[in-house]
């Protein structure tokens, strides 16, 4: 297996301007108003340092988070071949085109093997910039790829979820991926690995109704918005008004349906210290 020598575009050269910190050198925040430096935002992880609001965070950004140093990249080539030669308003293949343009990726997921505080993992991260963090074949085949890369190497897996749900563009084939990455957590779960799911702003739709709710734990980030189908549907299906907070992190803790809410600076040594209880594995002094 070569290793793949790609670099996925900054975060600021990104150009989905809803879904990433604005640019320039102050930053306003959208909760509390404070006016924030750049460069603190960045040693903050994006996380507003007066009222802890989590800003968006691409893929890459993810992975740089969680794993300790080097990682290695896989199947960044694959591209969605357009199996339903699909158009709404635009047709995907130039949707698909705008993607890459906008995320130096070829889809919305990068998948990678490294070490997280030195526990041997594998992590995929979704790319909401990237058609929504929509979920296709390609998403569904580098995720199932990964765990499979995580059985092999007996490694931990990890998903960092961010998704509109499922890629409507590919149909059914998109649907089947549920399925297809559910049945591969079964058998990691077979061979007695850990998988973690992190849930962050937003995941929603086929993505929480499969993987993302799947972990051995599952943590979300702050009042991320997390569901299946968006609180509009929901209030005219039920016809009832819906409470305060819904569909967000603190309310689905609370409802018992995420195990933990974790502060994105604290994400990386809490998920060590569940691997090393999960995998059996010495705890370090500073645990
Ligand atoms: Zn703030």
């Amino acid at each position: 297996m070569a290793w793949f020598k790609r670099t996925p575009k900054p975060f600021a050269e990104q150009t989905d301007k809803a879904s990433r910190v604005p640019e320039g050198l102050w930053v306003k925040c959208p909760t509390c108003s404070q006016i924030l430096y750049n460069k603190d935002l960045v040693v903050s992880l994006q996380v507003c340092t007066k009222c802890r609001h989590h800003f968006r965070m691409n893929a890459a950004e993810r992975l740089t988070l969680l794993f300790d140093g080097e990682y290695r990249i896989f199947d960044a080539e694959l591209r969605s071949n357009d199996p339903l030669a699909f158009t709404d308003t635009k047709s995907y293949r130039q949707r698909l085109e705008a993607g890459i343009k906008a995320t130096g990726l070829n889809d919305a997921i990068i998948s990678a093997t490294g070490t997280l505080e030195t526990i041997p993992v594998a992590i995929s991260a979704m790319e909401y910039a990237f058609i929504g963090g929509s979920m296709g074949v390609v998403v569904g085949g580098s995720i199932t790829r990964n765990i499979e890369r995580a059985l092999d190497e007996r490694r931990a897996m990890i998903i960092v979820c961010c998704s509109g749900g499922a890629r409507m563009m590919e149909g059914t084939l998109s649907l089947m991926q549920m399925a297809k990455i559910s049945a591969a957590l079964g058998r990691l779960d077979r061979a007695r690995l850990p998988y973690i799911s992190v849930l962050t702003d937003p995941t929603t739709g086929g993505v929480t109704a499969s993987y993302a709710m799947l972990g051995d734990l599952n943590i979300a980030e702050p009042k991320a918005l997390i569901g299946f189908a968006g609180p509009r549907v929901i209030e005219q299906t039920i016809k009832q008004k819906l409470p305060e907070g819904f569909q967000r992190s603190e309310f689905l803790l609370e409802k018992g349906m995420i195990d933990m809410v974790v502060d994105r600076r604290d994400m990386k040594s809490v998920i060590a210290r569940a691997l090393r209880v999960m995998m059996e594995l010495p705890a370090t002094e500073s645990a």
